[in-house]
C-alpha cells in the first residue's frame, strides 16, 4: 500500500453512545490497514439533542437548561472514567469543565436575551463533538495509537445558510497547513471533531444537523484522502430506511448521484452535501456498521454499478402541498418565474413541482413549516390575477408526505412507473401529485401525510420484492396443519430458489395461541414459535398476515371449524386469499357459497379448496376444468370417503361389519367417534360441493343420505355404540352375501346428476366396475360426460391422510403463487 495512503473514518452518534461503543470504534480504528487515518467524530449519541433543548430553555427562560447540562457534564465524566485511567480522566474533566463554563455563559446570556444569537447557539450545540473527540483521542493515546486530535473550529471555514453551511475552501486549507506547521504534520491517527466549524470572522458555527457526514468528506477533500468510510448503525444505505421497511436490503453499490437523490429525499443514512467534495475529487465513500465491522456495507463511487432500475425509496415527512390553480395562467409567459421568484424572495425551497400541460395549475410541496409563509408569498405574487378572478385562492395541504424512487437505471428502460403506481394503487393510496424530471433517475410523488409509512411499504413491495411473494397465515396445527407446515419447512427455500415464488408463513394459529413474526416464521422451529405464541385474536391475526411491505397475503384454514368458515367473505373481501382443505364454508347455506365463488374469483381475491373433496386428488380442478372447457358433465359418482372405502374394501362377509369399525377406529382410520364417517355426512357435503361445482343450486337437506348409523343407535356414548352395533351385523352379512350371489360388490357412494338429483347410500356394484375394485383407503371419482362417454373418466387413489392432504393444500398455494405471478 502507498505509504501516504489516507483514510478518512467517521463514527456517528450511535458509533459513540457509551464507553463500550467508543471502545469498538477505538478497535476498528487500531485494526485498520492503512498508514494514515483520519477520525471524525459526531456527539456521542442524543448530546446534541440535548444541547439544542438546552439552548430552547433558556431561550425561553426555562431553568431546566441547568438541569439538561448537569446530565450532560455526568454522562461523560462517567464515561471517561469507564474508558480512562484515571489521570486521563481528570484532565478530560478539567477540559470539559472550562468548555461547560463557556456553554453556561452563553446561555445566560440567551436567557437575559430571550433569544440565542446564531454563534452562541452554534458554540453550544457543537459542545460535544469536541467532547467526543477528547475521549476518543485519550482512549487511542492509551492504546498506544498517536492521540492528537484537532479542533474543526481552528481549521473548517463556513458560512452557515438556511440548511447546510457553505464552506470557504481556501480559507479552510490556509488554516489546515497553519495548524500542520504547528503541530509538526498531521499525526498517521489523527481525530478530528464533525459538525463544526467557525467563520472567516472566527464566530463559531456548525453544518446544520447531521452534518459530521459533511465534515468527514471535507476533511477527506482537504487530506486529500483516498476513501472515506462512514461508520453507522445499520450494514449501509438500504433499499429504504430499515426502521419503517423491514424487508428493506443492503445496496452493494451506488452512485455518487443515486446517493445524493436518496439523501434529499430523506434517507438520513447519510447527509446530501456529503457527496460534493468527494465528486470533485474522485473519493469513494463506503457506508458501513460499526456493529459489523466484517461487513462490506456500501461503496459509493461515480460508477454506481448500474444493476437493476430501481435502487432505493425515500420519504420525506412535513410536506405541504401547494396548488395554484386558474384560466389566468395558461398561455402567460412567466408564471413559473413570478411564482418561484416569490418562493425564493420568502426563502422557501420547493421539494417538488408539476404543471400539467394544460397549464391550468400548478402544484408543489415545500415544507410544512414554510407552508404559510409560502403562501403569503405566492398569494402576493399573484394578486393581480386573483383579483381578477383569473387565479382562485392558493390552496394548501399541509399534511402531506413525498416519496421518492431513485436509480440511474430507470431511465431509458419502461416499467418502474407502472410498478410504483400499481403497487400504491393496489395499497388504497391516493397518489396527489407526481413529477419525474427527464433524467429519469428519479419519480416523486406526493401523498397523504397520514399514509407515508403504508405508502413507502406498499411500493418498496412492488418494486422488490419477487411479485410472488406471499404473507401466509396458517389457522391450525392439528394433523393437516402440522404437516403442511413441515412440508413448507422443507420446500420452501427450493421453490424460492427454483421459481422465485416466495411463501413466507409470517403467523400460525390453533385454537389458543398465535404466533407472529414481522418477517417470517423459521419453520424448522415452528412447534416451539406457536408454544410461545400470544392468545389468539383472529382480528389482529388477519391484519398481520396482510401487511402492506408484502405483495399478497393468504390465510390458510386447516380446521374443521364453521366459525372460522364463516370469516372467509370478510378476509376476501379484505383482498386476502383463502386456501382451505375445511369442507364447511362451502357446505353452508348456498348464498354464502354463492358469495364465496364470487369474492374469491380471482379480482381481487382468489379461493382455492381443492383438497375438500379426496384430499390430494385432483377433483375439484378437474371438474372445474370439464365445464371450463365446454363439455357437460352428465353424472359424478364415487367412493369420498377414505375410511368407509377401507370398511367396504375389507369387508368379506366372514368377520363381522362391528368388529371391522372398531378396529378401524383403533388404527386412527376413523374419526373419533366412527358414527361421524358411517352417518354419510360428511360424504354428503363433498356431494353437495362437487353438485355447487357444477352449477346446481343443492343445500345439504336435498342430499337423499342413507347413512350406516341405525336409528336407534344415534345417541349415547362411542362404547357403547360399538357394542350396540353387534346387533345390526346380521342385515350387513345378508347384504354382502346378496350381492356375492350377484357376483357385486357393496360400495358406500355419493352420487349427483345433471338434473340435481343427489344421493348417499350403500350400493352394490359388478367386479368387474372400477368402483368396485378399490383398495385400502381409496378415493374414485368417475365423470360421465358428454366427451367421456360412453368411458367416463376417472380419478383413483388415497383420498385421505393428513401427508396427502397437506400436499394438496401445498399445491394450491403454489396455484395461488402462479395466478398472482401473471397479475402486476
Ligand atoms: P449516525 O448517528 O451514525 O449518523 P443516523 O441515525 O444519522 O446515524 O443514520 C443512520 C440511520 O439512518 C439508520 O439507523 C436508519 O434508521 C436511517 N435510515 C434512513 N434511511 C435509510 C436507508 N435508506 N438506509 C439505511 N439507513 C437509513
Ligand atoms: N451531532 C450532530 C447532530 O446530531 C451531527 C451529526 O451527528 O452528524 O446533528
Ligand atoms: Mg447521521
Amino acid at each position: 500500500m502507498d505509504p501516504q495512503h489516507l483514510v478518512v473514518h467517521k463514527f456517528g452518534g450511535t458509533s459513540l453512545a457509551g464507553a463500550e461503543r467508543i471502545r469498538a470504534a477505538a478497535e476498528i480504528v487500531l485494526g485498520r490497514p492503512e498508514p494514515r487515518r483520519a477520525v471524525v467524530v459526531s456527539a456521542m449519541a442524543g448530546v446534541t439533542d440535548a444541547l439544542a433543548r438546552a439552548v430552547a430553555l433558556a431561550s425561553a427562560r426555562d431553568a431546566g437548561y441547568e438541569r439538561e447540562l448537569e446530565a450532560l457534564r455526568e454522562r461523560h465524566r462517567q464515561t471517561a472514567a469507564e474508558l480512562l485511567p484515571p489521570d486521563a480522566a481528570a484532565t478530560f474533566g478539567r477540559a470539559m469543565a472550562r468548555e461547560l463554563a463557556d456553554v453556561h455563559d452563553v446561555l445566560r446570556a440567551a436567557w437575559i436575551l430571550r433569544h440565542a444569537p446564531r454563534g452562541g447557539a452554534d458554540l453550544v450545540t457543537g459542545a460535544g463533538e469536541v467532547w467526543a473527540a477528547r475521549l476518543l483521542a485519550a482512549y487511542l493515546g492509551t492504546r498506544g495509537a498517536d492521540g492528537a486530535w484537532l479542533d474543526a473550529r481552528e481549521v473548517l471555514v463556513a458560512e452557515p445558510g438556511e440548511g447546510t453551511a457553505r464552506v470557504e475552501w481556501a480559507a479552510s486549507e490556509a488554516r489546515l497547513r497553519a495548524w500542520e506547521a504547528r503541530h509538526g504534520g498531521i499525526p498517521p491517527t489523527l481525530v478530528i471533531t464533525g459538525f463544526v466549524a467557525s467563520t472567516a470572522a472566527g464566530v463559531p458555527a456548525t453544518l446544520g444537523r447531521n452534518g459530521s457526514d459533511y465534515s468527514a468528506s471535507i476533511f477527506g477533500a482537504l487530506l486529500g484522502a483516498d476513501e472515506i468510510h462512514i461508520w453507522t448503525d445499520v450494514d449501509g444505505v438500504m433499499s429504504a430506511n430499515p426502521r419503517l421497511v423491514p424487508e428493506a436490503i443492503v445496496l452493494d453499490r451506488l452512485s455518487y448521484r443515486e446517493a445524493m437523490e436518496l439523501a434529499h429525499f430523506g434517507a438520513r443514512v447519510v447527509h446530501p452535501a456529503t457527496m460534493g467534495p468527494a465528486v470533485e475529487r474522485g473519493i469513494p465513500l463506503y457506508i458501513r456498521n460499526t456493529f459489523r465491522p466484517d461487513a462490506a456495507g456500501t461503496r459509493i463511487d461515480a460508477d454506481g454499478a448500474p444493476v437493476g432500475m430501481v435502487k432505493g425509496l425515500s420519504t420525506v415527512e412535513g410536506v405541504a402541498l401547494l396548488n395554484l390553480e386558474g384560466t389566468g395562467m395558461r398561455d402567460v409567459p412567466g408564471t413559473a418565474h413570478r411564482l418561484f421568484g416569490a418562493l425564493r424572495e420568502a426563502g422557501v425551497e420547493a421539494l417538488m413541482v408539476s404543471q400539467g400541460s394544460s397549464q391550468n395549475s400548478l402544484c408543489l410541496a415545500v415544507p410544512a413549516a414554510h407552508a404559510e409563509v409560502a403562501r403569503r408569498a405566492v398569494d402576493a405574487a399573484f394578486f393581480a390575477e386573483r383579483h381578477h378572478g383569473q387565479v382562485g385562492e392558493t390552496e394548501v395541504d399541509p399534511g402531506c408526505c413525498l416519496l421518492a424512487v431513485v436509480g440511474d437505471g430507470m431511465a431509458g428502460n419502461p416499467g418502474v412507473a407502472a410498478r410504483f403506481f400499481g403497487a400504491l394503487g393496489k395499497a388504497g393510496i391516493n397518489i396527489r401529485a407526481i413529477a419525474q424530471g427527464s433524467s429519469e433517475r428519479n419519480i416523486s410523488v406526493v401523498v397523504g401525510g397520514s399514509e407515508a409509512e403504508r405508502a413507502l411499504r406498499a411500493a418498496h413491495a412492488g418494486l422488490y420484492l419477487s411479485r410472488q411473494t406471499v404473507s401466509i397465515g396458517v389457522i391450525g396445527s392439528g394433523i393437516v396443519g402440522a404437516a403442511l407446515l413441515d412440508q413448507l419447512a422443507e420446500r420452501a427455500g427450493a421453490i424460492l430458489r427454483g421459481r422465485g415464488v416466495d411463501l413466507r408463513v409470517r403467523a400460525i394459529a390453533n385454537s389458543r395461541a398465535m404466533a407472529l413474526d414481522g418477517r417470517r416464521i423459521p419453520l424448522g422451529d415452528w412447534r416451539c414459535a406457536l408454544g410461545q405464541g400470544e392468545p389468539l385474536d383472529l382480528e389482529a391475526f388477519a391484519a398481520h398476515v396482510q401487511t402492506e411491505h408484502l405483495p399478497h397475503a393468504v390465510i390458510v384454514d386447516c380446521t374443521a371449524d364453521e366459525a372460522i368458515a364463516r370469516r372467509y367473505g370478510e378476509w376476501l373481501r379484505r383482498g386476502i386469499h383463502v386456501v382451505t382443505p375445511n369442507k364447511r364454508a362451502n357446505t353452508l347455506d348456498l348464498a354464502y357459497y354463492q358469495e364465496l365463488r364470487r369474492l374469491g374469483g380471482g379480482v381481487g381475491a382468489h379461493y382455492l379448496y381443492e383438497t375438500t373433496v379426496g384430499a390430494g386428488l385432483p377433483i375439484i380442478q378437474t371438474l372445474r376444468d370439464l365445464i371450463d372447457t365446454g363439455d357437460e358433465v352428465q353424472r359424478v359418482e364415487g367412493v369420498l370417503s377414505g375410511t368407509l372405502s377401507y370398511l367396504f374394501n375389507s369387508f368379506d362377509g366372514v368377520r363381522p361389519f362391528s368388529d371391522l369399525v372398531a378396529e378401524a377406529r383403533r388404527g386412527g382410520y376413523t374419526e373419533p367417534d366412527p358414527r361421524d364417517d358411517l352417518s354419510g355426512a360428511d360424504v354428503a357435503r363433498k356431494v353437495v360441493i362437487l353438485a355447487r361445482e357444477m352449477g346446481i343450486d343443492l343445500e345439504m337437506a336435498d342430499v337423499e343420505l342413507e347413512g350406516l348409523v341405525p336409528e336407534e343407535l344415534r345417541g349415547g356414548d362411542v362404547d357403547d355404540f360399538l357394542h350396540r352395533l353387534r346387533d345390526h351385523d346380521e342385515p350387513m352379512t345378508r347384504l354382502w352375501r346378496q350381492a356375492e350371489e350377484r357376483g357385486e360388490r357393496l360400495r358406500f357412494v355419493g352420487a349427483v346428476d345433471r338434473d340435481g338429483r343427489a344421493s348417499v347410500r350403500l350400493r352394490a356394484y359388478p367386479a368387474q366396475h372400477a368402483l368396485a375394485r378399490l383398495n385400502l383407503t381409496d378415493n374414485l371419482v368417475q365423470f360421465q360426460t358428454r366427451r367421456y362417454t360412453p368411458n367416463p373418466l376417472i380419478v383413483q387413489g388415497p383420498g385421505a391422510g393428513p401427508e396427502v392432504t397437506a400436499a394438496g393444500v401445498f399445491a394450491d398455494l403454489l396455484r395461488l403463487a402462479s395466478y398472482l405471478g401473471t397479475s402486476p
